[in-house]
């Protein structure tokens, strides 16, 4: 086992450099590849940091190079970047997409996520579990992000709002590869991390996701936050709409867990009615009820009263109830 999982380590290692080479093929798929990259808005040297490819649309390319670098299909099928089909032939698995290599803390490629050029499905195909690749302890971005000076960490949804935030200059930018985030994650970013600034895309798929990874974050030392992303589906379309002082402003202006939870609740009412207000404050009650401490409860009671104009200690002795009720 010990020997497979090296050879597949270097079957990964080839093919990621193939992958990268291939975007400089003289030919119309690779100049569509680097043309898609550009688009984005990627620079050469981000292509280089995050060794950015591209999968040729060719069901042997990927085979019959590896093969020549001496790896037998075993080994490739071992990797995840060859398939076999029912009727037993070994296939690329990767084909007409442009490819992230994802690395573990050591710098080795254990998987990859390959998107497709325009609005084909599905948009992603990523790596599957292998000897090397275990989704729920992987970090994209991790072994760059662990450098940084900062402790800090901006977690977002997709590989291309990590690259387009490292690009901009937030170097502690990682993300769960394609799967909701675990208590293995979170752990790993414990060891890097002060704190976590969830930053998922604005969506309902993303706001789902922000309340769950608070939940895992409350078990943990790291302090958690919450930006969310004003006029944009997410990060990387923040950032270039609106510039990386914008984004740098957005991280200045962050919530907290409660806050965050509070402006949830409030966005769906008009305080200025008074049957609203009282909903209103039953549920950030509720909020401020469970597991939030004697000096939270009273500053966000404060905060409270002074915008629905109801007397704090009227405010105090509801929340009294509801956290003796349980
Ligand atoms: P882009 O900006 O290129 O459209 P994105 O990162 O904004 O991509 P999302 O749709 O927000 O894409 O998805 C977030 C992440 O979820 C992706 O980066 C990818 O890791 C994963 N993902 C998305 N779609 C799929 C899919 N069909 N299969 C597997 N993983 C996926
Ligand atoms: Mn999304
Ligand atoms: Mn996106
Ligand atoms: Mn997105």
């Amino acid at each position: 086992v010990g020997r497979l999982r090296s050879r597949v380590l270097s079957v990964n290692k080839e093919t990621a450099r193939f992958f990268y080479e291939q975007l400089n093929a003289p030919t119309e798929e690779a100049a569509a590849a680097r043309a898609y990259w550009r688009g984005r808005g990627l620079s050469d040297s981000t292509i280089r940091r995050f060794g950015l490819g591209y999968a040729p649309n060719d069901f042997r390319a990927l085979r019959m190079h590896l093969r020549a670098k001496g790896f037998t299909e075993e080994e490739m099928l071992a990797a995840g970047v060859e398939k076999r089909s029912e009727k037993g032939n070994v296939y690329d698995a990767f084909r007409g997409r442009v490819m992230t290599p994802i690395f573990d803390l050591r710098g080795n490629v254990i998987a990859f996520g390959g998107r497709v050029l325009g609005n084909e499905k599905p948009k992603y195909i990523n790596s599957p579990e292998t000897l090397v690749y275990k989704k729920s302890k992987a970090m994209f971005a991790l072994s760059i992000a662990k450098k940084s000076t900062s402790r800090r960490y901006i977690l977002c949804e997709g590989y291309m709002d990590v690259i387009s935030l490292h690009q901009a200059g937030f170097d502690t930018a990682v993300a769960a590869c394609g799967t909701a985030l675990t208590a293995e994650q979170v752990r790993l970013l414990a060891e890097y991390a002060d704190e976590v600034v969830l930053c998922y895309d604005s969506d309902e798929a993303g706001q789902k996701a922000t309340a769950r990874s608070l939940g895992l974050f409350s078990e943990s030392p790291v302090k958690v936050s919450v930006l969310n992303i004003p006029n944009a589906k997410d990060p990387d379309e923040f950032i270039k709409k609106f510039g990386r002082d914008a984004f740098d402003r957005l991280l200045n202006g962050t919530s907290n867990a409660i806050e965050y939870k509070i402006q949830k609740v409030k966005s769906k009412y008009d305080i200025t009615r008074a049957a609203d207000r009282v909903e209103y404050i039953k549920e950030v009650i509720r909020i401020l009820a469970d597991g939030v401490s004697p000096t939270e409860r009273d500053i966000y009671a404060g905060r409270l009263a002074e915008e629905t104009d109801v007397a704090k200690a009227a405010i105090l002795n509801q929340l009294d109830a509801a956290v003796k009720a349980g």
